[in-house]
């Protein structure tokens, strides 16, 4: 009997990377033992073994002592980005015999736990130079497991196990669930974005999406204290927290935007507010972005969803930065992000009722269609320069680590 539980892991989108392939998996076994470094920690100093994650022929396998229960490796393994499935499976050498005894204990565990009735093989051979051809070895083994357990009759089209037959060089896997992952890139592959992350429903959702592609992600809030209020700001931290879960610790800049605000409202014409401190968000961040070698800004604007993300208030806005902006979301239906929101787990608390500070302040009629050169004009009577500089020297970072 095997000593270990054992997970397959298969990589989805990182297979068809070609010759990166090696890189990404490298950097998807370097991402899965981080997760699960303190339950591994945990185990060793209990004298019980040490979780191992590793790379052999194209699959990631992972191998956990017996006393864990596997749902400890299942649940925070599937939602790693990069990990398309994940299964647990029982090894046996690569013989036909010892994978058929194996089969017939994995095929009676399944009957004494889930009432198991069907069953069909299907098997996969990776090492070619095995003598028998994969037909061959479903139906060798299906003969097998037919008369190992009297009560299984086979049933190819709707089966209540897939029994996969993994047969391979060195050693042979035997599994029939797979858990579905999120799929994607794993983290760190590609670069590093700087988040304008509000309490909103879709800067989380945004920021998910552009770490599933790879990101590693800082964020930076925006508040207005003491018009906003600390519990707006820790409902802000709550939800970093979560995109952490999937994340890994984010590094959270947090910037009181009021003194700039003061500005604005004090020099500028009052249904122009939303557009220009929209303008020095995005300045601010740029800077923060720079600061802390971030490639590109990211925000969760969508078209057309308020009077700030107007096609030409989206124009007057892009137009206050020369790095890349990212709008992940730009062209989904809100109904689709608040569904997103809700798989992710940030959907409740972003609906949590607190302050923004994009509404305090909030003029009675915004500019709907502003144009730049006005926008120019205005923002020419402030010094700019100095109070992007002091915005960014205030800033007050906090390491967000996941719950
Ligand atoms: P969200 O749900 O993300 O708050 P929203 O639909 O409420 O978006 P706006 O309030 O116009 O839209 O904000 C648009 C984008 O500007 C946000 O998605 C976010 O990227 C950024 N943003 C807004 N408020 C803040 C803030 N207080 N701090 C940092 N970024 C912000
Ligand atoms: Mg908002």
């Amino acid at each position: 009997m095997n000593e270990q539980n054992i997970f397959i892991v298969r990589t989805g989108e990182v297979a068809l990377k070609g010759m990166n392939k090696p890189y990404f998996e490298r950097k998807l076994v370097e991402r899965i033992r981080t997760k699960l470094a303190s339950v591994s920690e945990a185990l060793e100093q209990q004298g019980e073994g040490k979780i191992e994650v590793y790379r052999k022929e194209g699959l990631v396998f992972i191998r956990s002592p017996k006393s864990l229960p596997e749902e400890q490796i299942l649940k925070p393994v599937s939602r790693i980005f990069g990990v398309s499935s994940i299964s647990p499976a029982v090894e046996a050498p690569s013989d036909l015999d010892e994978i058929g005894n194996e089969a017939v204990r994995f095929m009676l565990k399944q009957i004494e736990e889930k009432g198991v009735k069907t069953f069909k093989v299907e098997a996969k051979r990776a090492d070619k130079a095995f003598p028998v051809k994969s037909p061959d070895i479903a139906r060798i083994i299906g003969a097998k497991v037919l008369i190992g357990c009297k009560v299984l009759k086979v049933d190819v089209h709707n089966p209540d196990v897939r029994l996969h037959v993994d047969v391979r060089k060195d050693e042979s896997f035997i599994y029939d669930s797979k858990v579905s992952g999120m799929g994607g890139l794993p983290l760190g592959t590609n670069g590093k974005g700087l988040v304008l992350f509000s309490g909103g429903i879709d800067s989380p959702v945004a920021s998910w999406m552009m770490a599933k592609r790879g990101m590693q992600i800082e964020v930076v809030h925006y508040h207005s204290y003491p018009y906003t209020s600390k519990r707006a700001q820790e409902k802000v931290q709550r939800l970093v927290q979560i995109i952490a879960g999937y994340t890994g610790r984010i590094r959270m800049h947090v910037i009181n935007l009021l003194p700039i605000q003061e500005e604005i409202v004090a020099n500028c014409p009052e249904e122009e507010t939303t557009i220009l401190v929209r303008r020095f968000m995005m300045k601010i961040a740029e800077e923060v972005a720079r600061r802390n070698r971030c490639q590109m800004l990211i925000t969760g604007e969508d078209l057309g969803q308020v009077a700030s993300q107007t096609a030409d208030a989206l124009v007057v806005t892009d137009a206050a930065v020369s790095c890349p902006v990212m709008r992940p979301l730009i062209g989904m239906d809100k109904v689709d992000i608040m569904d997103m929101a809700r798989e992710i787990g940030t959907y409740e608390t972003s609906i949590e009722p607190y302050e923004d500070c994009c509404t305090v302040f909030l003029p009675k009629h915004p500019v709907t269609k502003p144009k730049l050169e006005q926008i120019l004009t205005s923002e020419s009577k402030l010094d700019c320069e100095t109070l992007i500089r002091d915005a960014v020297n205030s800033e007050e970072v906090i390491t967000v680590n996941p719950e």
